[in-house]
């Protein structure tokens, strides 16, 4: 079995740090080089630091302040937590990539800025080419020349890419009551512009807000066109100071609505199972977190499409915009796939009502895992297929979610997590590019009324990278370090996707092995997986056998739990393994769903109660026990035949069987 994974022994410094010596080797042999590049940078000036600097007095004191602080730091980190190794099974990290730990490392000397090419001529065009491997991966178009081509940059991680979806949905969004509304005030009415070939005065806001990025796009061009015609090229500055005046960008959410009596403020639709970074995303952005909207989920912790119908239905019908339904590519809790496919389709339905909205997908989780879909001609692999390679993976609903990646408009993916490279690594991704000239801090006008920058190839606008994101001053090395990464490993099923395989096998390891301790123990603990794993993420739930009241069998588990929590005031080594939990919320599952998993666990209903009552104790959450098994050596044997998923098991049949005949202490921090 151990065979299956040798190919990974050279991919990480290893638990051990077994790969120290070709790790060395290469730090010293970069950090040479880039000594070598300063003295060749004008050699002829000479030094500023004499060579007998060193021997003066505050030289030395500098140096051993230094030193002292360093080693300060470095003893302090060994108190960090232990991600590269296979006993830590917490949070989304694990041991880092060799490839992208060095370029991250190496390139830190050079400090490039990839806010602009200017700061950094090197790291910039890796930045996009990372972003385009990263297109490819989830199958966008990628060719330069067609009209929709995809670009993609580096955040700091998903909850910037996140807002940032928030944030170019918005500028199209809004754009055409901008353009009618500026149309109006010079007086100015193009005959028949736009998909219904009609006056720009005669479109309704209605209309205008649920227009397509391709249709806006097209009307735009239509508007400005005119324009020329109208009134002469001379005059395109001061409509396009019109189009810039009226825009929600420039109003603000309360001016633009205020102004627009009849509009109402866009809702985002979300799988009640996502990120708190969508709450953020709604507070930066002013839209308010009242209309972020959240979908209930089906007995697979998936947005329930049926549920998002009726949400749907309740937005249109009262002319609500939608500004985008967001799906999850595993979430952060579960590891759990909405059902992309069918958010899909329901946009194709409504788009014959005259209603549309952004589709984005949170795959910062997830996003990596379409690297096991993928061959490396691009083309993707049937379901039948990779069924041969794994026991229950990928499910018809996971594997359809995948295949529809490619039709979304945006999508987010975190380098840093699933990519195994050092934060801060996050990813955004747009399906049609030109969507950055409604996002652009220059002036708009220049795209709109055919400027001289209008000319410019967006391939090439984009070397100003801070313009078209929300950040300005960021890493370089960042970008290397994913760049290469994804050179050594390409995005396909037998580059990275060799790696992240072992994981999904890890997670059906561990999976089966759950259902027979459950089996095992069922007179002493019930051990309830409330959800399938759709990707490599499970969470497992415990009650003792006879116990009824949720708010004992949360403190049970938070009792187990604490054997597998990091403390600040213990050594870390007695620790056997460590894992992280999550709380299933009251009011984050349907009805339905609760009682089932309640059921399960042989919970009295009665004592589960969304508001905090002193008397029922912790009561209005379900406390679980959450295990992300992406670490690369989960499957590695030792010598008495066992690898790490049978020892924690082994290891958790032990502590709930000890702890559940143990008292349990009645209040917990
Ligand atoms: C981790 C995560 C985020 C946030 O990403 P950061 O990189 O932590 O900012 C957003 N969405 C999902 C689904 C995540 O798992």
């Amino acid at each position: 079995m151990s065979r299956d994974i040798d190919f990974l022994h050279p991919y990480f410094l290893g638990p051990n740090a077994e790969n120290a010596q070709v790790f060395e080797e290469l730090l010293v042999e970069f950090v040479r080089d880039h000594a070598y590049w300063r003295r060749n940078f004008h050699p002829e000036d000479g030094p500023s630091v004499p060579a007998s600097a060193p021997n003066k007095d505050a030289y030395a004191d500098f140096v051993a302040r230094m030193k002292t602080e360093l080693y300060a730091l470095s003893s302090e980190l060994k108190r960090a937590v232990p991600f590269f190794h296979p006993r830590y099974i917490g949070h989304m990290t694990a041991d880092l990539l060799l490839p992208g730990l060095i370029a991250r490392l190496v390139t830190t000397l050079y400090n490039p800025n990839n806010v602009s090419e200017e700061g950094a001529p090197v790291t910039l065009e890796k930045e996009l080419e990372a972003g385009r491997q990263l297109c490819g991966m989830v199958g966008y178009p990628t060719n330069e020349t067609a009209d929709v081509c995809a670009w993609g940059h580096l955040t700091s991680g998903g909850t910037v890419a996140n807002y940032e979806a928030l944030w170019n949905f918005r500028a199209v969004k809004f754009y055409g009551v901008a353009l009618q509304a500026a149309a109006a005030t010079l007086d100015f009415d193009p005959p028949a512009v736009g998909p219904a070939a009609k006056p720009l005065s005669a479109y309704s806001q209605w209309q205008l807000v649920n227009l397509s990025l391709a249709e806006m796009i097209e009307l735009r061009r239509a508007v400005a066109s005119a324009f020329q015609e109208d009134r002469g090229p001379r005059a395109f500055p001061q409509f396009a100071a019109a189009v810039a005046a009226e825009r929600i960008e420039t109003l603000g959410n309360a001016g633009f609505f205020l102004k627009h009596r009849d509009l109402k403020a866009p809702r985002v639709l979300v799988s009640a199972s996502t990120h708190y970074s969508w709450e953020k995303g709604m507070k930066v952005l002013g839209l308010g977190t009242a209309n972020l909207i959240k979908v209930d989920v089906d007995g697979h912790m998936r947005l329930d499409p049926a549920r998002l119908t009726g949400c749907l239905t309740d937005s249109f019908e009262a002319e609500i915009p939608v500004l985008a339904v967001v799906g999850v590519l595993g979430t952060t809790e579960f590891g759990t796939i909405d059902p992309i496919h069918e958010i899909l389709d329901l946009r194709t339905r409504w788009r014959e009502h005259g209603c549309d909205y952004g589709v984005h997908v949170d795959a910062a989780w997830g996003g990596y895992l379409a690297t096991l879909f993928r061959n490396p001609d691009r083309t993707l692999r049937e379901r039948s297929e990779m069924r041969k390679h794994y026991k229950h993976f990928p499910s018809p609903a996971v594997h359809s979610s995948f295949q529809a990646l490619s039709e979304v408009d945006s999508i987010t993916v975190d380098p840093h997590k699933m990519g195994y490279v050092p934060y801060s690594a996050g990813a955004f991704l747009a399906r049609d590019r030109r969507v950055v000239d409604f996002v652009t801090q220059k002036a708009a006008y220049v795209f709109d009324l055919g400027g001289s920058e209008a000319a410019v190839p967006i391939g090439e606008k984009l070397h100003n990278l801070g313009q078209y994101i929300l950040e300005g001053s960021k890493p370089g090395a960042a970008a290397a370090s994913v760049y290469v990464t994804h050179k050594v490993l390409p995005l396909h099923r037998e580059g990275f996707g060799r790696l992240l395989a072992q994981t999904i096998k890890a997670c059906e390891s561990f999976y089966e092995q759950i259902l027979e301790l459950a089996d095992r123990v069922k007179h002493k603990v019930r051990v309830v997986m409330p959800f399938e794993p759709d990707t490599n993420l499970v969470c497992v739930a415990f009650n003792p056998a006879d116990n009824t009241s949720l708010a004992a069998m949360n403190r049970y588990s938070r009792a187990l739990f604490e054997h597998m929590k990091v403390d600040p005031l213990q050594p870390l080594q007695v620790k056997s393994f460590i894992a992280s939990y999550t709380s299933l919320l009251c009011d984050t599952l349907a009805e339905d769903q609760h009682a089932r998993i309640l059921d399960e666990l042989g919970i009295d209903h009665a004592t589960f109660t969304s508001l905090p009552e002193p008397s029922k104790g912790e009561a209005d959450h379900v406390f679980i026990l959450r295990h992300t098994l992406m670490n690369p050596w989960l499957l590695s044997e030792r010598e008495d035949g066992r690898n790490y998923i049978d020892r924690y098991v082994r290891y958790l049949e032990e502590l709930i069987v000890r702890t559940a005949s143990e008292p349990v202490p009645a209040t917990t921090e």
